[in-house]
């Protein structure tokens, strides 16, 4: 089959504001929009940018808007389109670098902001850090995020203020606030709970939807704003 891929370009070095192009590229119905892009790259212009890492949906490297919806381009098949048209745009909220390269600096800032790291100062077992299966349960979802900023970028809040920490270190936190072993849920939860944190979140559900993973980003940052509210991680 024939698609039309119109993609969103810019190249800082000549133009002064993006601008669509569009490519025919033959495709069948299983491909995916990364192996679309790498024909187009590979065979129709080289100049072509973005990023790709994995391309098994694991490094989330290539998340993009596809259609009007933040998705990874290595697990979108052409099929799950149901068009022949497909047009393709960098993550929205960031400064592009690049066609559909984006500047994840304050991304990975505002992740770094929320210590998503395990935090226990207290002297380790003989054997290991114990912690039953229902404890484990407790942040399971959230440990699934694979950083591709797919929630971050389809948030309203995080468009309207780029210093919202967003969902998607939200969901960061989340992972080490209720784990049992850690120690660091106060301080994270202090920092959550201030001018930039979970308050921003309207319950709009966007980062809910885009989310390649599955998460329940939504209802993650719910249990953060409930744990602020209460005092309880219960
Ligand atoms: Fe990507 Fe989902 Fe993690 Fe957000 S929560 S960064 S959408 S994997």
């Amino acid at each position: 089959m024939q698609v039309t891929v119109k993609i969103l370009r810019y190249n800082p070095e000549k133009d002064e504001k993006q601008h669509y192009e569009s490519y025919q590229v033959e495709a069948d119905p299983t491909d995916r929009v990364l192996d679309l892009l790498e024909k187009i790259k590979g065979y129709q212009d080289g100049t072509l940018a973005f990023r790709r890492s994995c391309a098994h949906g694991i490094c989330g490297s290539c998340a993009m808007r596809i259609n009007g919806r933040n998705r990874l381009a290595c697990k979108t098949l052409v099929q799950d389109l149901n068009t022949t048209k497909i047009t393709v745009e960098p993550l929205l909220g960031l400064r592009v670098i690049k066609d559909l390269v984006v500047d994840m600096e304050i991304f990975f800032e505002h992740y770094r902001a929320v210590k998503p790291y395990f935090v226990n100062d207290e002297p380790p077992p003989e054997k290991e850090r114990l912690q039953s299966p229902e404890e484990r349960e407790r942040f399971d979802d959230t440990t699934k995020c694979i950083l591709c900023g797919a929630c971050t970028t389809s948030c309203p809040s995080f468009w309207a203020n780029r210093n919202y920490l967003g969902p998607a270190a939200i969901v960061a936190a989340h992972r080490f606030i209720f784990d049992s072993r850690d120690r660091a849920a106060a301080e994270r939860l202090k920092i959550l709970s201030d001018h930039f944190g979970v308050y921003h979140c309207h319950t709009i559900y966007n980062c809910t939807d885009a989310c390649p993973r599955g998460i329940q980003v939504t209802k993650a940052i719910g249990e953060v704003k409930k744990a602020i509210m209460t005092g309880s991680l219960d």
